[in-house]
């Protein structure tokens, strides 16, 4: 079974408005990187939202590993499914503690290589909310925070990593520590990316073209742009 599906799937956020999204069917295979791509409205959030269960389907279903959501807890889903979302949350106390808060049971060294893996290892005593007194190399910047949000999804090892890199503002070597973040995940686990950045479609193993609500083409950037 894939990692997690859409099976005619079908949501919305209110009775009278249009769905957000309509008979979408969609598999996310074990290993490998899905970009999702599409305007702004086209329903990319609502399939991360659903598969986190923020919300349920009005018709249709989803599945992890084959198992339908509704035979599932909300903690099945979401222990499974690390999430880094466009604002990230970060609660009071260091970078380290902010990389551990969604894994209690994280080693030391574990928060380390993951905050290595996103070029964050200089700053795991920084406090990413900024201290009154602190001095310039204590907090974090909105690219570091980003970091920060991906080493937290890093660390708990998920078997799926939900990317939502809208509000991306890094620079031309972080971003390249990203890729490779991100490339290496999608050798042992899912990745799903909201992608916006051209290289990070490039690197997709498959596109996912959404608009109104609806997958409009599918497959590897070769053979959207053959069909073009
Ligand atoms: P995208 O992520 O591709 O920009 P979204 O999934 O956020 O698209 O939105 C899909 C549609 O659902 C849009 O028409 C949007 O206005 C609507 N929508 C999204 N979130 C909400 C919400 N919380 N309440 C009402 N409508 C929403
Ligand atoms: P808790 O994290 O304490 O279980 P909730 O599940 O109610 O609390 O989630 C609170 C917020 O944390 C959600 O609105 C969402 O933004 C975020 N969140 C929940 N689950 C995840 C997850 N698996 N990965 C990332 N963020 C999550």
């Amino acid at each position: 079974a894939p990692a997690l599906a859409l099976r005619s799937v079908t949501a919305g956020y209110r009775e009278a408005t249009e769905p957000a999204l309509v008979d979408v069917s969609l598999e996310i295979p074990r290993t490998g990187h899905v970009a999702l791509v599409g305007p702004s409205g086209a329903g990319k959030t609502t399939v991360f939202s659903l598969l986190l269960r923020f919300i349920d389907p009005r018709t249709g279903r989803l599945e992890l590993d084959g198992v339908p959501y509704e035979q599932l807890s909300i903690d099945d889903v979401r222990s499974r499914i690390a999430y880094v979302e466009q604002e990230t949350p970060v609660i009071p106390g260091t970078v380290r503690e902010n990389v551990l808060f969604r894994d209690d049971d994280a080693s030391d060294h574990e928060a380390w290589e993951a905050l290595e893996a996103v070029r964050l290892d200089q700053k795991i005593r920084a406090f990413p909310e900024g201290l009154d007194t602190a001095v310039a190399d204590t907090i974090l910047s909105g690219g570091e925070r980003q970091r920060l949000a991906v080493a937290r999804a890093l660390v708990r090892r998920p078997g799926v990593l939900l990317l939502d890199e809208a509000t991306a503002q890094l620079d031309g070597t972080t971003e390249a520590a990203i890729q490779k973040v991100i490339g290496e995940a999608a050798r042992t686990g899912a990745v799903v990316t909201i992608a916006h950045r051209l290289s990070t479609i490039l690197d997709a193993d498959r596109i996912v073209v959404l608009d109104h609500g609806r997958i409009r083409d599918t497959g590897t950037h070769r053979e959207l742009l053959a069909r073009d």
